[in-house]
């Protein structure tokens, strides 16, 4: 038996062993990190832009666990794109993938107007991946987490697949990304107008007075899409709004469009509208200036301001789903 004067014990044969094993297992994984990493900056130029991390899912424990057991979840994280979609495609994202994501993100980011260079853009991939069918939002590629920081903050996505064996993207309150909730704007419009004012003089009426709502400018014929799913409660002529439409939509939530030059078809009192389908076209008909959309938001029938109001998300998890979704999304947060 060899005698280690560097060591305060001396081991036994079985020690020995043991601690040239560890010492093989973790040079492994120091040259695989090097050779990751390495291969990272060799591809991409400017180096800094994408960092791939391998997360490990426990502390090893003991030496026995293989590298590749030991990294789970991969994150990759992007910045300095020009658009959502290069940036997507940066991190390995297929087409489908990217646009399931960018769907999901709709409700809480407007990728034209809101993207900037500077945006950071953080993938959770998790490598154990479950099967599942192509139109599932769960199959493989499918990041299991997203992260978008903008200037207006961070906008988080977790997917989860639920008991009943579907997979979805959910927000960070268990609540389906892209459901039946609310769209934030009504029209493809050119710019905002007039804001949502409690008090503003009015260029018509030439007194002062609340404007209830947002004007979006808009060519005259700009296709109008109703934000939410509901039902028309009005659909005619009123003194000032012009050719007004207003949708009861779930509750405390109604919307109002003013000043369209006609109605789409079918749109009466009592007609259903979902979600962004078209109910008419942007026209400067009662009190206008010029052709845009006067859209209010009300909330049990007092107006808010349709651009910061809080608008409803849809089909929230519950119950176990909800537990369950908890646990998961708190440790893909903490990767993120
Ligand atoms: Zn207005």
């Amino acid at each position: 038996m060899p005698r280690f004067p560097l060591l305060p014990v001396q081991p036994d044969k079985f020690t020995l062993v043991f601690l040239v094993f560890l010492m093989v297992v973790t040079t492994a994984i120091l040259v695989g990190r090097f050779a990751m990493k390495n291969e990272q900056t060799s591809t991409d130029s400017p180096s800094d832009l994408v960092s791939v991390s391998p997360v490990p899912t426990a502390p090893a424990s003991g030496a026995a666990a293989a590298p590749e057991k030991a990294t789970r979840y991969v994150v990759k994280t992007i910045d300095g794109e020009a658009t959502f979609v290069d940036a997507a495609s940066r991190a390995g994202l297929d087409a489908t993938a990217t646009f399931r994501v960018a769907q999901a993100l709709r409700n809480m980011i407007d990728f034209r107007r809101d993207w900037k260079e500077k945006n950071r853009v953080a993938f959770v991939f998790d490598t154990k991946g479950d099967k599942a069918s192509s139109e599932d939002q769960g199959r493989p590629g499918m990041p299991a987490a997203v992260r978008v920081v903008t200037d207006a903050g961070e906008h988080d996505i977790f997917l989860y697949r639920n008991l009943a064996g579907k997979a979805f993207y959910y927000t960070k309150r268990g609540d389906r990304a892209r459901g039946g909730g609310f769209l934030r704007y009504p029209l493809d419009f050119r710019r905002i107008s007039s804001q949502f004012s409690q008090r503003r003089f009015d260029p018509v009426l030439k007194r002062w007075q609340p404007h209830d709502g947002v004007d979006f400018a808009a060519p005259s014929g700009t296709a109008v899409h109703a934000t939410a799913n509901g039902v028309v409660t009005f659909a005619g002529v009123q003194t000032g709004y012009g050719n007004v439409i207003e949708i009861r939509n779930r509750p405390p939530y109604s919307t109002l469009f003013a000043h369209l030059s006609r109605f789409a078809k079918g749109i009466r009192i009592g007609t259903r509208v979902k979600r962004n389908e078209v109910i008419g076209y942007v026209g400067a008909t009662g009190w206008a200036t010029g052709p845009h959309l006067h859209y209010e938001v009300q909330v049990d029938d007092v107006p808010k301001n349709p651009l910061t109001v809080s608008l409803p998300p849809a089909e929230p998890l519950q119950g176990r789903d909800l537990s369950r979704f908890a646990s998961r999304s708190e440790t893909l947060e903490d990767l993120l």
